[in-house]
């Protein structure tokens, strides 16, 4: 813990990211069973050890179904529907590939092509079966493999949001590796909100492009410069285009989502990143609760729109554009 003109810091390393957790007053119990909350959560989803839901249902594709809690089984089934937008990239069978590529872990290499093309026809989230009457799951074919990676965090996020609201906590603030969720107002100098750091790309976490004001809210950032490697010119990210098998490739570094939930900023990250600002703008019209920031490689920040958040360019490295 650490303490910084009365604010209370808690922090931990847990599914590979910092967590950081802010009270306003100190309460190391509290803190100790948000850590133990999270771990919780995280051991339900994890595809890297056991005993987790995910890892069940992933080991018995190809031959039967697996019961998993209501909680896990409304989450599987949200990611689902997420996964069968049309124009979407966004895709939870997506396990194979990632499993294959090993991006952000130790192992990471490029797979020949026609290592790719055996995986795809692995990937299709229409192979995965939902029965609600059993609460199960099952995987048609043997060697598909769900992934909750590109939500977990968010659902966790609102979890713990939940859980200091049931312990009479009314100002606080969660960072889960890039996933951030406040609780009521900033406590301190009458200000009315909460400034979040927009992350300038590839450089020290420290290192800002401005700041984005908001007051209770998420916000979400997915970065391709979160977990990557280089070889040779190319850089290779983690948010793979299930259309090709290959990493999302445009001209985008990173999108921020600004909604209530959590959950909704983890989804649309994933699904504004692989859509570009145009595609992602028109979607966005139809959705006034959600909102976004996207940077591109040639150092624009484009907002859309502004009811939720105000933002505040700090780097004149950066440019607002439309
Ligand atoms: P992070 O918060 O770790 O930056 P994101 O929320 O951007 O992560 O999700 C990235 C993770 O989602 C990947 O590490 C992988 O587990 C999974 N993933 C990769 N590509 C896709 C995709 N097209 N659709 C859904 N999940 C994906
Ligand atoms: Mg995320
Ligand atoms: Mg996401």
């Amino acid at each position: 813990m650490s303490e910084d003109a009365g604010v209370y810091n808690y922090s931990a390393v847990m599914m590979g990211s910092p967590i950081l957790l802010k009270l306003f007053q100190p309460d190391e119990t509290l803190a100790r069973r948000v850590f133990q909350l999270i771990k919780q959560l995280e051991n339900l989803l994890t595809v890297n050890r056991s005993p987790s839901q995910v890892m069940a249902i992933n080991q018995a594709a190809g031959r039967h179904a697996v019961s998993v809690s209501p909680a896990v089984y409304q989450l599987i089934k949200l990611a689902h529907e997420v996964s069968l937008l049309p124009g979407g990239c966004f895709n939870f069978a997506i396990g194979p590939l990632v499993k294959r590529w090993k991006i952000g872990f130790q192992g990471h290499s490029v797979p020949p092509a026609d290592e790719i093309a055996r995986l795809l026809p692995l990937i299709n989230p229409r192979d995965v079966e939902l029965d609600d009457a059993g609460q199960s799951v099952f995987l048609r074919h043997a060697g598909m493999e769900i992934d909750l990676g590109a939500i977990a965090k968010g659902w966790i996020a609102d979890r713990v949001q939940d859980y200091l609201r049931t312990q009479g906590i009314s100002q606080a603030l969660i960072n889960l590796g890039g996933n951030v969720q406040t609780l009521g107002f900033p406590p301190h100098g009458g200000q009315q909100r909460w400034h979040v750091g927009l992350q300038k790309p590839f450089a020290a976490r420290e290192e800002l492009i401005g700041t984005i004001n908001v007051e209770e809210m998420s916000v979400v950032t997915s970065g391709v410069y979160e977990r990557f490697f280089t070889l040779g010119e190319r850089q290779y990210h983690h948010i793979l285009d299930p259309a090709t098998g290959y990493p999302l490739d445009n001209e985008l570094l990173s999108v921020t989502v600004v909604s209530r939930r959590s959950i909704d900023g983890d989804i649309f990250t994933t699904l504004l990143y692989g859509m570009g600002i145009e595609q992602g703008s028109q979607m966005l019209e139809a959705r006034p609760d959600i909102e976004a920031i996207f940077v591109t490689r040639d150092r624009r920040v484009v907002c859309r729109s502004q009811r939720l958040f105000d933002f505040t360019l700090t780097n004149p490295q950066y440019r607002l554009a439309q």
